[in-house]
């Protein structure tokens, strides 16, 4: 969604309130495609603070669909929006590109709420995703989800000898 800004940044101590629903139905960035599983609309406030800055302050949340780092079932995580910038209307476009960020959701006067949020999200990414504590993955060998239980493939036991050698390895890359 957005919202066009030249009302308000040309009138100084204006404050407006805008409840927008967050658009995008999945997140696509560098890993790969995420679902939106579920979201709540952003509660955005711009606020007019003087000399044709703007500042956003945005609140809302988004649940996205994340594969576990172990067994890459989907696991539900909520990413909560915590939305703060400060925007300075007197900028011309060719300015903006110094700043990527505000270049994607910032065309001349029209602010692109998605985008915002969508950058919002990737900044709060979690870093490890995890569909319980103890979740067991997969089998190396055959791929089974070992959460519904064990596959049968014998785990291949250790050779103590190759142990003792990659040992000796780590130690020489250390130095
Ligand atoms: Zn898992
Ligand atoms: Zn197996």
């Amino acid at each position: 969604m957005q919202i066009h800004l030249s009302d308000i940044s040309s009138s100084e101590g204006k404050c407006i309130q805008r409840t927008v629903e967050f658009e995008m139905d999945a997140i696509t960035f560098q890993p790969g495609t995420f679902p939106v599983l579920a979201k709540e609309p952003v509660e955005l406030t711009i606020t007019n603070t003087g000399n044709r800055v703007l500042e956003l302050v945005g609140t809302g949340s988004i649940t996205v669909g994340v594969p576990c780092d172990r067994c890459l079932e989907e696991v539900p995580v909520d990413i909560p929006l915590q939305i703060k910038r400060k925007l300075d209307m007197k900028l011309t476009d060719e300015e903006r590109v110094n700043d990527l960020d505000e270049s994607i959701y910032l065309t001349g006067m029209d602010l692109d709420v998605d985008q915002l949020v969508y950058l919002e999200v990737l900044m709060s990414w979690p870093l490890k995703v995890l569909c319980k504590e103890d979740c067991k993955g997969i089998c190396s060998q055959c791929g089974k989800n070992l959460n519904n239980g064990p596959c049968g493939c014998v785990e291949e036991p250790k050779d103590p000898r190759m142990a003792a050698i990659s040992d000796i390895f780590s130690k020489f890359k250390e130095v």
